[in-house]
């Protein structure tokens, strides 16, 4: 009895500085960071799209489209709110190709494997040009029999 009387004071001492720190957010709303890039909201303006408070609930929009296409979860890890989105294509094909093909990596391999295609199809040409060379010559012979 006499212990839990004398842990009572601190209990109420935590209290108060948790609502304190919550003053304190409040007042730091500008200052406020995104939870996946841990930048601000002075590029582009934060948003709470789930039932998570505080610093953990701020995220771009961006973000938030990106973190979803690429991890494939549309639910918070957190609060597991359910994020309602709707896929759209964002590149047409031709698009996508012309943006596939500026990264130096796969131009590359695009480069290697036009070269590696060229050459098969020239082998190609010259095998399919002695078959039938083949061919006639086998042919003519046998009718000249
Ligand atoms: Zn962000
Ligand atoms: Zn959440």
């Amino acid at each position: 009895m006499l212990k839990s009387e004398t842990q009572l004071p601190p209990i109420i001492e935590s209290d108060n500085t948790t609502s304190v720190e919550v003053i304190s957010l409040d007042r730091k709303l500008s200052t406020a960071f995104c939870k996946i890039c841990y930048s601000g909201g002075s590029c582009e303006q934060l948003i709470h799209p789930c039932f998570c408070k505080g610093s953990v609930g701020n995220i771009h929009l961006t973000c938030l489209e990106r973190w979803i296409n690429e991890c494939g979860i549309d639910r918070c890890e957190l609060c597991l709110f359910q994020f309602t989105s709707d896929q759209t294509r964002r590149y047409t094909v031709w698009q996508s190709l012309v943006i596939w093909t500026r990264n130096p990596v796969h131009r590359s391999l695009l480069i290697s494997d036009s070269i590696v295609m060229v050459v098969l199809t020239i082998v190609m040409a010259c095998l399919i040009t002695s078959v039938v060379m083949g061919m006639t010559v086998f042919s003519t012979s046998k009718t000249d029999r």
